[in-house]
């Protein structure tokens, strides 16, 4: 039910018709009982600051910012995290009292908290990240973080050579790169959308985690379980990276299971 009490959060990016985070955060408000609701704000490149502006004034609980904002909100912020220092990116706004602005990145701690779900921490580990885009950057300063070192192969150099702190390894060597590794990341938009190519052919050995969540189940991932690999999904990533919104506007615990269930069955509905 929205009252006069009601307040709002929401994300702007550009598309935005197609994100899950609505169903996340509302999922989420509702379990929580609190009096909010999440909508999403289509706003186009350049008008950014201008939307933090209206937020600002309108009192909005937080924004999630999506493409194409995230560099112009890092920029727009007046504190941020140290995730979101070091990859100059923001996916998160908290407006703090007096009217600071924080920002956060949650997609590489949500990354990390997916596979600490699936049973898998990091720490002291050796990470193949495939991609070198924004996802793949997030995850590398995370994975980093998190005690893991990590490798990054993508078909451009200059990309892989610019991950924070992740050592390039040439595209056409990351096949031989799977050796001694204890986690595979597949951070480029392969198998989105059902297509069978597979980003590197999976061998026994580490555990394959794909960013991919449309389809749940990618070609990579069961190439994976084919060989008897232990798998990690992308919906997990998506997940992890809302519920870390809502802990830090709400400061309660996010009822992760019900996020998750609520986003499998928006993406089986379509
Ligand atoms: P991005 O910034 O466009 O980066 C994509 C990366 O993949 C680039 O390094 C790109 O190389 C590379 N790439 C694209 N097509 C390739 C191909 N055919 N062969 C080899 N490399 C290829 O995209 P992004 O935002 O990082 O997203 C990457 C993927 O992660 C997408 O599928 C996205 O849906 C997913 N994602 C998932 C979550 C989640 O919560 N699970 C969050 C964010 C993103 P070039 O630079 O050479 O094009």
């Amino acid at each position: 039910m929205i009252r006069a009490t009601t307040r709002v959060a929401g994300v702007i990016g550009d598309p935005v018709r197609h994100s899950l985070s609505p169903v996340l955060h509302n999922t989420a408000y509702e379990s929580l009982g609190l009096d909010w609701v999440y909508v999403a704000f289509e706003i186009s490149a350049g008008g950014a600051v201008a939307a933090l502006e209206a937020a600002r004034v309108l009192d909005l609980v937080g924004l999630s910012v999506t493409m194409p904002h995230k560099e112009a909100v890092a920029e727009a912020c007046d504190d941020l995290s140290a995730g979101a220092a070091a990859l100059r990116s923001v996916n998160t706004v908290t407006f703090l009292p007096g009217g600071r602005l924080r920002g956060d990145s949650t997609d590489g701690p949500g990354f990390v908290a997916s596979l600490r779900d699936a049973g898998y921490d990091p720490a002291g580990t050796s990470v193949l990240l495939l991609g070198a885009g924004g996802a793949a950057r997030a995850v590398a300063v995370a994975l980093g973080r998190a005690g893991a070192d990590v490798r990054v192969a993508a078909r451009r150099p200059d990309a892989a050579g610019a991950v924070p702190g992740a050592v390039p390894v040439a595209w056409d060597d990351r096949q031989a790169a799977v050796c001694g590794v204890a986690l595979v990341v597949n951070a480029t938009p392969i198998g989105m959308g059902g297509g069978e190519e597979l980003p590197i052919v999976p061998v026994p050995g580490p555990v394959y985690a794909d960013l991919v969540y449309h389809p749940l189940d990618t070609a990579m991932l069961r190439a994976a379980r084919a060989v008897g690999a232990a798998t990690v999904d992308g919906l997990g990533m998506l997940v992890h990276q809302a519920a870390l919104q809502v802990e830090h506007w709400s400061g309660q615990v996010p009822p992760v299971a019900a996020m998750r269930a609520a986003a499998e069955a928006a993406l089986a509905a379509g």
